[in-house]
C-alpha cells in the first residue's frame, strides 16, 4: 500500500487496510449476492447475522457476560452524555463525575440538565495533565454511579488502571475501548463512539448491565431508552448498518492478531517508542504527567508555537498526517490507536530527531 500515508488523526481514525479493502468490495457486492452491503434491508437475514456476529465478537474480545446487553446506537458518544443520566438517574438523583477533560465536562453539563452531578475531582487547573488515583477524591454517598473517561483523547491522559469504587462505574471508553483488557463486572455501563478505535463514525457501542434497564423514568422518550434498543436487539429502528458491519470486520481483524491482550502489548510498544523520544530531549515536552500518560494519544509541545506549526507542516509533507493538537491545548498530538502501524511511530521518531537538529 505505497499510496497510504501514516494517519495520526484522533478520530475518525486509521483503520486496518484489509478491513477497508473488504468493506470496499462489500459495498458494491456483498458476498457475491449482487447487492451492496449498504443497500440491504437491516431486517434481511444477511444483515441480521452481520449484527449478531459483531455482537458475538465484541462479547468474546472483551469477555462480556450474558447479563450485559451490547447495543449499537446512533448520535455519537455525545448523545450518551445525556442518555446515561436520563436512564440511570432522572430528577432528584445524583451521579459522581471525575472531570479529567473536555469530554468529561460535557457529560457533567448534560447530567446537570437532567439530574444532578457531584464533581468529585477536577484536573482542570493544571490543563487536564493528569487523572486522579483512587485516594485523591471522595464520592458522595448519595450518588448512583461514578462516571469517568478512561482515556482523555484531547490531553493524552489515561487511567492506568480503572478506578476502584463502591459505586457502580460508568465509563466513556470512546478512545481506548479494545486497546487493553478490562473486567466489566464493576461497570454498570460502558460506551464508546466507534470512530476512534473500532470502526467508522456513525455507531456508538453501549454495553449495559441488564438490571439497569428498568431504572428509566416514565418521562424518557422511547428512542432515548436503553431498554427500547435492548429489547429489539438494536433494531428498534434502522441501525447504523455500515458502521456495525465495519465494527465486525475490525473485531475479526483484532481476533486474528490475537485479541485485546495481544494488541495491548503492541500498543505499549508503540507508545514506549514515542515517549522515550520525548523524554530523551528538552526540545519535546510531554503534556501529560508521566503516571497518567495515554497509550492512544501522545501529546507534546515544542519550544514555540511557530516551531509546532512548522513541525506539523513538514510532517504532513513526509506523509505523517494529522499531528496537529486539539485547539484547546495546541501543540502536537499523535493518535496511535489499535490499527496504527508501528512503522509509522518509528518514522515519526526519526522525523522528530531530524527536525530537532535542523531547528
Ligand atoms: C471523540 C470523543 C467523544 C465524542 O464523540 P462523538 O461521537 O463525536 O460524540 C466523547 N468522548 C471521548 C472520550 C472522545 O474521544
Amino acid at each position: 500500500m505505497p499510496d497510504r500515508i501514516y494517519n495520526f488523526s484522533p478520530g475518525p481514525a486509521t483503520l486496518p487496510v484489509e478491513v477497508l479493502q473488504q468493506a470496499a468490495r462489500d459495498i458494491v457486492n456483498y458476498n457475491d449476492k449482487g447487492i451492496g452491503l449498504i443497500e440491504m434491508s437491516h431486517r434481511s437475514k444477511d444483515f441480521m447475522s452481520i449484527t449478531a456476529e459483531a455482537e458475538d465478537l465484541i462479547r468474546e474480545l472483551l469477555n462480556i457476560p450474558q447479563n450485559y446487553k451490547v447495543l449499537f446506537l446512533q448520535g455519537g458518544a455525545s448523545t450518551q452524555f445525556a442518555m446515561v443520566p436520563m436512564n440511570l438517574l432522572g430528577p432528584g438523583k445524583k451521579g459522581a463525575y471525575l472531570n479529567t477533560g473536555t469530554w468529561a465536562k460535557k457529560a457533567i453539563k448534560e447530567a446537570k440538565i437532567i439530574a444532578s452531578a457531584q464533581v468529585a475531582y477536577s484536573s482542570e487547573e493544571s490543563k487536564f495533565d493528569h487523572v486522579p488515583s483512587d485516594g485523591e477524591y471522595t464520592v458522595d454517598a448519595d450518588t448512583e454511579y461514578l462516571y469517568f473517561v478512561s482515556n482523555n483523547t484531547i490531553y493524552g491522559t489515561q487511567f492506568q488502571t480503572m478506578p476502584k469504587s463502591e459505586k457502580m462505574l460508568v465509563c466513556d471508553m470512546s478512545s481506548d475501548i479494545m486497546s487493553r483488557p478490562f473486567d466489566i463486572t464493576p461497570f454498570g455501563l460502558v460506551f464508546a463512539g466507534a470512530q476512534k478505535n473500532i470502526g467508522p463514525a456513525g455507531a456508538t457501542l453501549v454495553i449495559v448491565r441488564d438490571d439497569l434497564l428498568d431504572r428509566v423514568p416514565e418521562t424518557v422518550p422511547t428512542m432515548f431508552r436503553y431498554k427500547t434498543h435492548a429489547e429489539k436487539g438494536s433494531m428498534f429502528n434502522t441501525p447504523p448498518c455500515f458502521a456495525i458491519y465495519t465494527i465486525g470486520l475490525v473485531c475479526k481483524w483484532l481476533k486474528k492478531i490475537g485479541g485485546v491482550s495481544a494488541i495491548e502489548k503492541i500498543n505499549r510498544e508503540k507508545a514506549a517508542i514515542l515517549y522515550e523520544a520525548i523524554d530523551n530531549t528538552d526540545f519535546y515536552r510531554g503534556h501529560a504527567k508521566k503516571d497518567s500518560r495515554s497509550l492512544m494519544n501522545v501529546t507534546f509541545n515544542l519550544p514555540t508555537p511557530e516551531l509546532e506549526a512548522k513541525f506539523i507542516k513538514e510532517g504532513t509533507k513526509r506523509g505523517l498526517d494529522g499531528l496537529k493538537g486539539h485547539r484547546s491545548i495546541g501543540g502536537i498530538r499523535a493518535s496511535i490507536y489499535n490499527a496504527f502501524p508501528k512503522q509509522g511511530v518509528i518514522d515519526l521518531v526519526a522525523f522528530m530527531k531530524e527536525f530537532e537538529k535542523s531547528a
